[in-house]
């Protein structure tokens, strides 16, 4: 949301009060998945999380590129739709891997998702309503390991002393005999 929020004002120059506004938009979609499903990586794994971040900051974006109510509705749907079955397992406990990338990868997303919609006349076949309850029974049916308790996905799957972006350890791999 800040990122998002940041730089469309940075670079659009938007108002203060126009983002204030575009803030308490994303602040309604978000208070309607609090309400009827969860916002808790450990209720219902990161789709709850960075999902849900990604259909607030598309909300706000559409609403700063002057969205229709449908377009604005349109985008936050897709923000979360695509984020559907995502599970929360960060490495070692920590919300640094794969939290940080991802969050930016969601407000790349969320700006997309402002894109679609505005491309669009709002009119669509999932409303968000239907993806938020998705998203709930999702998360309840996904097991406890992808619920930040880092026992399964990628924090079970990581080696900390791997370092594939290391050229050292590339020159190295290319000279082992086989
Ligand atoms: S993976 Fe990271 S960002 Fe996503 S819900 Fe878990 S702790 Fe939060």
């Amino acid at each position: 949301m800040p990122a998002v929020l940041y730089h469309l004002q940075e670079t659009r120059k938007f108002t203060d009060k126009r983002i204030l506004r575009a803030l308490a938009t994303a602040g309604l979609f978000g208070n309607v998945v609090r309400t009827n499903a969860s916002i808790s990586g450990a209720e219902v794994g990161c789709q709850g999380e960075v999902g849900v971040a990604c259909a607030m900051a598309a909300a706000a974006a559409s609403q700063l590129f002057g969205g229709t109510l449908a377009q604005i509705e349109y985008a936050a749907e897709m923000g979360l739709e695509h984020h559907l079955g995502l599970t929360c397992d960060p490495v070692c406990g920590l919300v640094q891997i794969p939290c940080i990338e991802r969050n930016a990868f969601a407000a790349s997303r969320a700006l997309d998702a402002n894109t679609y919609a505005n491309f669009t006349d709002g009119r669509h076949r999932v409303s968000f309503d239907r993806v938020v309850a998705t998203m709930h029974q999702t998360g309840k049916d996904l097991p406890s390991l992808y619920k930040e308790t880092s026992t399964g996905g990628l924090a079970s799957n990581s080696d900390m002393d791997e370092q594939p972006g290391d050229p050292a350890l590339r020159t190295k791999d290319l000279n082992k005999e086989h």
